[in-house]
């Protein structure tokens, strides 16, 4: 079985990396949710109390209302003669049909007069199945308020028809102002309750001893919010308040800032007071809209922030994939431009090899023209002496004469001697550089030594030609370091040539200078010839090239020179001079300079 490392794929480890960071944003995502979850809950519920603020305002001006309404009735009935004439016990059939007249128009439960007992003596509802007439009210505290004087007012069950309602009674006077009845309103708010529940909402009303006694959900009805103590509780049974109703308590908690829970849930809760009867309206909402509400919230936020996060990494992606595009043409055009040079190298090294060839033909082509120059050169300049050689031989057979032997001997001994120097000449070709042989060492010479020896040989020429030779040079050692012979060979080519220059003019003179400027030691031979002509020092110093009749040069001497002047490290220059004639010259490194080098 294979087993992966996963430390070590790339792959494994990019996912385990991608998971890390998942788990870590779902953490992120999850603790950020709280909070926003906490302020959206905060202003959801603050908006939502404001809104029940406003609500329970409403239900309790429409309560005030409905109860304020026939306020005032008993107080106008208590001082109707009519009621007073009843009161005192006459025409009370006659009330009780005025009364139910009054109550058809005033939508009002009941209307009635009691006597001084609390009997009832006169009723609206004289002819109802259930009916006040003759059932005693005494003991209610509203009759008892009445009595005493001042206006009664009382929240109960009917004690007759069962049925809740607010009483309002107002004491009937007679003329000396003493209380001779009871004359009572009852005004029923099922109606009320019944608006209440069909709103849909949570409304009711508690008295001062925290007994619903209006509500929007029948059930809660004649519950406690708080604990009754037992003498209030039998105060309240005393005056049948709420019949029979056991006053069992509410399933209510106060959770909190504005937050209760009844019969298991959870509602917001706020409350108006009600002075005037020492009642609360407490209004209920469904806290379940307000967590729905922020978790909406939530959830669009973190949609949106998903989808900004999913923008956001698809522009990234983009971002990613239009730069790959971009190092993909890149690297494309990078080994289009690779096979380019590639082709270029390959097209430059057949190139290469292909001048190669041409280089190396034409060295050989060069190689057979030189030779072809050198043979015929050499041929030329052999082959004239050569013959003559043969001529001299031949006639020598047949003359006896000694003398002409001897001159015949000498003519053939220059010949020799033209020869020889021909080939010393190619030698010098055939074995450049120095040896280290006696002939060839390398000494400290002295310049001025060197002219003189070169002298000695070239004075005949000179003397023969008529040239006019003159010298400067100094009067202590010009010391260069190299080979006599060699520079001496150099200083008679350059006389040579000078002395050769000057066949054709009438005055001949020759001029070497010896000197030191600069550090070097310059040697120059002037002369009063042709000059230059149209050839540069370059051309002249090509081997073959000369302007000498046949015999008279090979064209080997400045190359030659050039050569042993580029051993000692030294230059040749060569000029036409003004005044007609050529100037050559060399300069070479002073000894002591050589040496510290
Ligand atoms: P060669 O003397 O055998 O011709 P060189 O190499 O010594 O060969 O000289 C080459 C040519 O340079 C000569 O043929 C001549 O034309 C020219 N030359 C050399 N020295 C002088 C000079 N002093 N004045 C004029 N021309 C010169």
């Amino acid at each position: 079985m294979t087993r992966l490392d996963t430390t070590t794929h790339p792959d494994l480890n990019m996912g385990a990396f991608r998971r890390r960071w998942i788990v870590i944003l779902l953490i992120l995502a999850v603790l950020s949710a709280i909070p926003l979850f906490n302020l959206a809950y905060g202003y959801f519920k603050n908006e939502e109390l404001q809104r029940a603020q406003n609500r329970v305002s409403l239900y309790r001006s429409t309560l005030v209302n409905a109860l304020e309404r026939f306020q005032h009735l008993p107080f106008v009935l208590a001082r109707d003669t009519h009621v007073l004439k009843a009161a005192r016990g006459d025409d009370r059939a006659a009330l009780s049909v005025r009364l139910s007249r009054f109550a058809a128009q005033t939508d009002l439960d009941a209307i009635y007069l009691m006597d001084r007992t609390g009997l009832t003596v006169s009723a609206s509802n004289y002819d109802a199945p259930v009916t006040f007439l003759n059932q005693n009210y005494g003991f209610r505290p509203y009759f008892k308020a009445a009595l005493t004087g001042s206006r009664g007012q009382f929240y109960g069950i009917g004690a007759t028809t069962s049925l809740p309602g607010f009483f309002v009674a107002e004491p009937v006077r007679d003329e000396i102002g003493t209380p001779v009845g009871v004359i009572a309103i009852k005004l029923g708010l099922s109606n009320l309750e019944k608006s209440w529940k069909d709103g849909g909402e949570f409304v009711f009303a508690s008295n001062a001893d925290g007994v619903v006694v209006l509500s929007s959900d029948a059930s809660w009805r004649y519950h406690t919010l708080t604990e009754i103590d037992t003498d209030r509780r039998a105060a309240i049974r005393a005056n049948r308040q709420f019949g029979t109703e056991p006053l069992a308590p509410l399933d209510w908690t106060v959770k909190g800032n504005s937050t209760v829970t009844l019969d298991g849930a959870q509602y917001l809760h706020v409350t108006t007071a009600i002075p005037k009867l020492g009642w609360t309206l407490h209004f209920l909402t469904d806290e379940g809209p307000i967590w729905q509400r922020s978790m909406m919230v939530v959830i669009v936020v973190a949609i949106i922030t998903f989808i900004l996060l999913t923008i956001a990494l698809f522009l990234r992606s983009e971002r990613i994939r239009i730069a790959l595009q971009a190092s993909q043409a890149d690297s494309r055009q990078l080994r289009a431009t690779n096979a380019k040079l590639a082709r270029e190298i390959e097209e430059r090294r057949m190139a290469e090899q292909r001048l190669e060839r041409a280089r190396s033909e034409l060295a050989r082509a060069s190689k057979l023209a030189a030779l072809g120059q050198l043979s015929a050169s050499v041929t030329h300049e052999l082959g004239q002496p050569i013959a003559a050689m043969r001529n001299y031989l031949a006639a020598a057979e047949f003359d006896d004469d000694p003398n002409g032997r001897r001159d015949r001997l000498n003519r053939l001994n220059g010949l020799v001697t033209r020869i020889e120097s021909i080939f010393n000449q190619l030698k010098f070709f055939a074995k450049p550089g120095f040896s280290g042989s006696a002939d060839e060492r390398l000494d400290e010479i002295d310049l001025r030594d060197v002219w003189t020896g070169a002298q000695e040989l070239l004075d005949v020429d000179i003397q023969n030609a008529g040239i006019e030779l003159t010298l400067t040079q100094p009067n202590r050692p010009v010391l260069v370091r190299g080979n006599h012979l060699r520079l001496e060979q150099v200083l008679i080519n350059l006389v040579r040539n000078a002395i050769a220059a000057m066949d054709s003019t009438n005055h001949r003179a020759i001029h070497i200078g010896i000197d030191i400027q600069e550090g070097r030691a310059l040697l120059s031979v002037a002369d009063s010839g042709q000059g230059l002509g149209d050839y540069s020092l370059e051309q002249l110093q090509e081997p073959f090239l000369t302007t000498r009749a046949s015999g008279e040069g090979m064209g080997l001497g400045l190359a030659i020179s050039t050569e042993i002047i580029k051993e000692h490290d030294g230059r040749l220059t060569a000029q036409s001079q003004p005044e007609g004639g050529a100037l050559f010259a060399m300069d070479l490194p002073l000894a002591e300079q050589k040496e510290a080098a």
